[in-house]
């Protein structure tokens, strides 16, 4: 626990379905290396009552001594960044409308900004991450949903009511397969974790050689490890999920014209027959090369919601 008597301090929490994390780090911060946590904790995410889980997992890191500047917050969305209100969250049913800046603010007696997690996960990397040093960053995470963010002129692009960088539900395929939030052929129905796991699911009684036969249980981890061990199936989902993101991300580029994309999630451990299928489909849909990314992996791993939610204040 920090105690410098005329230190200052952010704190920074992100609180998913799962986990609830917070972390103490210093502040101001200087340079582009990511500030180090002089105290961080993570505990289980109370379903019932997720905001007093926040706050006591704020208050075990909170320093004894020294100034805390505020709080800065990722949570799930859609989520209202400038009243503060998580409108709702799917995987955390309590919450419906919930104030949650104004009952954190009253809890803890200091100014609490949040915002989107996967949107501050794309300002976490874009600020001390993959994207570190450029201006310009789109960043797509495909976990078992998928989500992104996109930062221009170095700010996290948020909309009108602060819901843009809904990336993982741009139409693709418009005959393609539901999508969990009710539409259809979404980039999230196609290249997320548990539309590759689908897929896999589908092909398997027309593929009696596959490994995946024998994996239990078939998580897009599995997958990847399959492909690994030379199994032609795995590797062809692979690179079906990886040409999607090509697709969508070519979308992307005409529109945002990132420097960099970062990459996060399971599936973008895929391997080479994801990441060189991405780049072929990439290229294919491009305008003209000079809209042409780097495509980089995400560095800052479970970090990224923290170190975003920390840049939310400069
Ligand atoms: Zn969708």
């Amino acid at each position: 626990m920090p105690t410098a008597t005329n230190s200052r301090y952010l704190l920074a929490a992100d609180i998913g379905g799962t986990w609830t994390r917070a972390a103490c780090y210093p502040w101001p911060w200087k340079g582009e290396a990511p500030p180090r946590p002089l105290a961080r904790v993570r505990r289980p995410t109370d379903p019932e009552d997720p905001t007093s889980g926040l706050v006591a997992a704020l208050r075990e890191v909170w320093p004894r001594e020294g100034r805390v500047h505020g709080v800065g917050v990722a949570a799930p969305g859609p989520l209202d960044p400038y009243r503060g209100v998580v409108l709702f969250a799917p995987n955390l049913p309590a919450w419906r409308e919930e104030p949650l800046q104004a009952r954190l603010e009253a809890a803890l007696g200091v100014p609490v900004r949040i915002g989107n997690d996967a949107n501050l996960a794309a300002l976490g990397e874009a600020r001390y991450g993959a994207g570190r040093g450029r201006e310009h960053v789109l960043y797509l995470t495909l976990g078992t949903g998928v989500g992104g963010g996109v930062v221009c002129h170095g700010r996290l692009l948020e909309g009108r009511q602060g819901l843009a960088g809904e990336l993982g539900h741009i139409t693709v395929d418009p005959q393609g397969p539901p999508c969990a939030c009710g539409g259809r052929g979404h980039l999230e129905a196609l290249a997320s974790g548990t539309a590759l796991v689908r897929a896999a699911q589908e092909a398997l009684p027309t593929h009696p050689d596959t490994l995946l036969h024998r994996v239990r249980p078939l998580t897009a981890e599995a997958i990847a490890r399959a492909a690994r061990q030379g199994d032609a199936l795995a590797r062809d989902l692979l690179a079906r999920a990886g040409r999607w993101v090509g697709v969508a991300l070519a979308d992307l580029c005409h529109i945002f014209n990132p420097e960099v994309v970062v990459l996060g999630g399971g599936v973008s451990r895929g391997g080479p027959w994801l990441w060189d299928a991405l780049r072929e489909a990439l290229d294919a849909c491009l305008m003209r090369p000079e809209y042409r990314p780097q495509v980089r992996p995400a560095a800052l791993g479970d970090d990224a919601g923290l170190l975003g939610a920390y840049a939310l204040w400069g």
